[in-house]
């Protein structure tokens, strides 16, 4: 698969429909307008790739849906190369919206399949995340804590501790926290002990899981 000016046409029209749908961040809006996610995507979806919506991506899992993935990097309110890390790697576009915006990515998953995949086609495509690891998102990434920025992509059923205590002091945790349906909430961390929490619409993700052992 290529990318062309057609599909150039249909990311403008993407970024339309988020801005209609609140999205005001004009650099998130831009990394709609510039990342190829129909190349992120099997074949078969290519047509479908800038409808807003999500998609299956293998191993059960979805690429989220573009509104969602500009919701929650707004929240993040990136600063130019913010340290943030990434819980679901999944597809890798979230990923690439994040590099987008000139962050350190630091990037988790925990399906081995999606894993490999992804690695291999962010080398392909020349995306450069800091560390893709496969591994145990409920556990943070201590070695490399802490960061200014946590992003969850999953559906967590409670608020890992871990990813709290990894945030910097001013730093941000963007979580979606439920069962079926979640709250998006943010966690801003406003000293060693206190954070400032805020709650947002809901959203429907597939779950952060637990270790399969
Ligand atoms: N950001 C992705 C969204 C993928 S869906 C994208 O844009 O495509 C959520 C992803 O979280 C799935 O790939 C799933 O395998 C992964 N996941 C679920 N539980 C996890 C955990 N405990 N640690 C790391 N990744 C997890």
């Amino acid at each position: 698969m290529k990318d062309t000016l057609k599909h150039k046409g249909m990311r403008n029209k993407l970024a339309e429909t988020l801005v209609k749908k609140g999205i005001a961040n004009k650099n998130v809006l831009e990394a709609i307008k510039t990342i190829p996610r129909h190349l992120f995507l099997d074949s078969s979806f290519e047509d479908h790739a800038y409808q807003d919506k999500a998609f299956p991506i293998g191993a059960e899992q979805t690429i989220s849906q573009p509104y969602t993935v500009a919701f929650q990097t707004e929240l993040l309110e990136l600063k130019p190369n913010a340290k943030i890390l990434e819980i679901g790697t999944g597809s890798g576009y979230q990923t690439a919206v994040l590099l987008h915006q000139k962050a350190k990515v630091y990037t988790i998953e925990r399906q081995l399949e999606l894993f490999k995949k992804t690695k291999l086609f962010f080398s392909k495509m020349g995306y450069r995340p800091k560390k893709n690891i496969f591994g145990d998102g409920y556990k943070g990434l201590p070695e490399e804590a802490p960061f200014d920025g946590i992003i969850v992509t999953a559906g967590a059923p409670y608020v890992p501790n871990p990813l709290l205590a990894q945030l910097k002091i001013g730093g941000r945790l963007v979580i979606p926290v439920g069962g079926e349906e979640q709250v998006m909430t943010l966690f801003i961390r406003k000293s060693e002990k206190e954070f400032e929490k805020k709650e947002f619409g809901s959203f429907r993700f597939v779950p952060l899981l637990e270790d399969k052992n």
